[in-house]
């Protein structure tokens, strides 16, 4: 008796069953090699292969300009709070940080280790002009596009002027519908919410902001060095390249990033739609900056919570705890969650509505 499971964790987060299926195959025989993809170089040609594939997958669903780099990095989105800084800062080492949420705010402290932060409000960032811009001398504007614990979205980015690149925390929103990359000059994004398994970050970079880094920086945290040995400076994460890779072909059979978008907004609209039409849950995220990737809700009390996650549980629908931070529920609808998914826990929602208003 196999009852179907869907797995919204907030990450690391489902994975299309065709992929793992592939990845499955790859761990015992990888292409008819008779060895295991965990056991290949990464410098064989076979591997090289991968890299290249990937790059061109990225370039492609991305449409990315040929001024950017890709790289893939270890240490998470985590690692590039230091990186960024310790790469991007020149002599005045100022930097500006909207501050949305979680992630934002551990963004900012590992920055203030380098630079003075001047934090941006989540509301002004969407409207900040030539005068701010006059104010305020900044090396860079670092923002976090989806929040991925408070379900917050930006839905606007203001009119950077050319000498201030914007950074991006893609972590949670990558690949999730089309970005325009030519808005960025840097975007980063640990890979498994939407991307694949954890332990492989891609950083996207524009060419003209490469510089020498910070004095002290480490190597592995130099870009310069990333980008020399095309993220081959030492042994990467093979595994997890080889799994996004895999996920980036299944994007690309899915129709890319503007279907992709498509059916993620359905998935949201499905479940936004219904929390605004009861009156036992409650989602108080103006529509505007409402997550589509993170879905967070409250029901009326803690318990009715406490026995929400233990019965949605029960029914195969895993891992709708909020982040143990600010608690509540939260539905992670990234690209591999099926619209059934979505479905299936409206439809749980209700019952479980019914069974507790009188
Ligand atoms: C998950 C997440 C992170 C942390 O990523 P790690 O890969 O664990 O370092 C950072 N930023 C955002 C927006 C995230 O969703």
């Amino acid at each position: 008796m196999n009852k179907t499971i869907y797995n919204f964790s907030a990450g690391p987060a489902v994975l299309p069953q065709c992929v793992l299926g592939q990845a499955q195959e790859a761990l015992v025989d990888w292409q008819g090699s008779g060895m295991s993809i965990l056991s290949v170089s990464h410098r064989s040609d076979a591997f090289l292969e991968v890299v290249a594939k990937s790059k061109q997958d990225l370039t492609e669903l991305l449409q990315l300009p040929d001024n950017y780099h890709i790289l893939f990095l270890q240490g998470g989105a985590t690692a590039q709070f230091s990186m960024v800084p310790m790469n991007l800062l020149a002599e005045n080492q100022c930097a500006a940080y909207v501050n949305s949420g979680y992630w934002a705010q551990k963004a900012i402290s590992e920055a203030r280790r380098y630079a003075h932060v001047t934090e941006i409000d989540i509301a002004k960032f969407a409207t900040l002009d030539a005068d701010w811009f006059n104010d305020h001398s900044v090396d860079y504007i670092h923002c976090t596009p989806n929040e991925t614990i408070e379900g917050l979205t930006l839905p606007a980015y203001p009119d950077m002027p050319d000498n201030i690149p914007l950074v991006g925390d893609f972590s949670s929103i990558i690949l999730s519908e089309p970005i325009d990359v030519s808005k960025f000059g840097l975007i980063y994004a640990g890979a498994q919410k939407n991307l694949g398994p954890a332990g492989i970050t891609l950083v996207i970079v524009r060419d003209d902001l490469i510089k020498p880094a910070l004095a002290g920086t480490p190597a592995m945290y130099n870009y310069q060095n990333h980008i020399a040995k095309e993220s081959l400076y030492n042994t990467p994460p093979t595994f997890a390249w080889y799994v996004v890779g895999l996920m980036l072909s299944w994007l690309k059979q899915q129709g890319g990033t503007v279907k992709i978008q498509q059916h993620n907004h359905e998935k949201a609209k499905l479940l936004y739609d219904y929390l605004d039409a009861s009156s036992f849950y409650r989602n108080a995220i103006e529509p505007d900056y409402r997550s589509k990737m993170n879905v967070v809700f409250n029901l009326p009390s803690k318990a009715l919570e406490k026995e929400f996650i233990e019965q949605s549980a029960q029914a195969g629908l895993l891992n709708l705890a909020g982040h143990r931070s600010i608690d509540g529920i939260r539905a992670s609808l990234y690209n591999a969650m099926p619209i059934s998914g979505v479905q299936t826990l409206v439809a749980f929602m209700q019952q479980f509505e019914r069974n507790h208003v009188n």
